[in-house]
């Protein structure tokens, strides 16, 4: 069996899923938020999340086009001034779909519609090589009829950026209040009065 067709695990702590629920899942679809981790300890852990919640400012895209775009200057925003200070960066995308849609939308080869184009071409930016990310995970969140909220996990490598379904474990590792979901509304210089550690 070929190396690259195991089935990756993605771990996301139980505060951003829980956060995730919260903002994504009690939305319309198309609404979405950036993953983060500490890439070097491990590519395949989640335990950042920033809701990309819509009309941020005035120019955040939702439903428009049919699929979900994010606003590049709040990512930005968010991967530049409060993760990559505390070592994070982004390490995914997640965002909802209509109907049963688990897949990743395909758009045109050159442009930035589409999600497998637009994952892409964020794992080919120069920053994502330079920050080493190198697999990018991609959940879409669907919904049942009786609302319940799913998570269908795709990871993409700059190598071979075809989706591949990962497994997704809820865990509970980090002994951080879930306070710490709530920094980037803060923007403070020191650390210790958003950060508040449970031991
Ligand atoms: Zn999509």
């Amino acid at each position: 069996m070929k190396k690259n067709s195991k089935c990756l695990t993605v771990t996301m702590e139980d505060y951003v899923y829980d956060s995730i629920k919260a903002t994504i899942g009690s939305r319309v679809p198309e609404s979405g938020g950036i993953l983060g981790g500490n890439l070097e300890d491990n590519p395949l852990h989640i335990n950042r999340f920033h809701d990309l919640r819509p009309a941020f400012n005035g120019s955040h895209t939702g439903a428009s086009a049919g699929h979900f775009s994010p606003d590049h200057l709040e990512m930005n925003h968010v991967i530049d001034n409060i993760w990559t200070p505390l070592n994070y960066w982004i390490n995914g995308v997640i965002h909802s779909h209509p109907g049963s849609m688990s897949s990743l939308s395909q758009g045109m080869k050159g442009t930035n519609d589409g999600d497998v184009e637009y994952f892409t071409n964020l794992l080919n930016h120069e920053d994502s090589i330079k920050n080493g990310l190198n697999v990018l995970i991609a959940p879409i969140v669907t919904f049942s009829h009786a609302g319940d909220m799913n998570i269908t996990t795709w990871t993409l490598t700059r190598k071979n950026p075809f989706p591949r379904k990962a497994r997704l474990l809820i865990v509970h590792d980090e002994k951080v209040m879930p306070v710490a979901l709530y920094e980037e509304l803060f923007i403070i210089d020191n650390e210790s009065t958003y950060r508040i550690q449970s031991k």
